[in-house]
């Protein structure tokens, strides 16, 4: 059953709200990923709702320029990004680390071969 979480980055400006089935997560190990740390998880934008921080927000952008790595110009954390599916659609990835609460040793960890896109 999808639930809404809250979440956000660290000095807490950027908050959001997401509605999502959180059991898995995905653990990628492309060039940024593998940097970061994320573990995410993806939804369609429509579930996602950030709550503040729309302007704090900073915006990477590599490679193809398809996703936006956003993260808080301020504490620097990278809660979500933005980007297109592969079938069109409008997708939030989120950082699962940045969740309320959530008790990450809980949730099982997919390994995704980013690197090898
Ligand atoms: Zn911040």
């Amino acid at each position: 059953m999808p639930k809404t979480h809250t979440g956000g980055c660290h000095c807490g400006k950027v908050r959001f709200q997401v509605e999502l089935e959180l059991d898995s997560v995905m653990s990628c190990n492309c060039s940024i990923c593998s940097r970061r740390g994320h573990l995410l998880t993806f939804v369609p934008k429509e579930r996602f709702e950030l709550l503040s921080g729309e302007e704090a927000l900073s915006d990477y952008q590599f490679g193809k320029h398809v996703i936006h790595h956003l993260f808080c110009s301020t504490c620097g954390i990278g809660a979500f990004g933005r980007g297109t599916g592969p079938n069109g659609q409008e997708m939030v990835a989120v950082n699962a680390r940045c969740l309320d609460g959530v008790d990450l040793g809980a949730l099982t960890i997919r390994e995704f071969d980013g690197k090898s896109l």
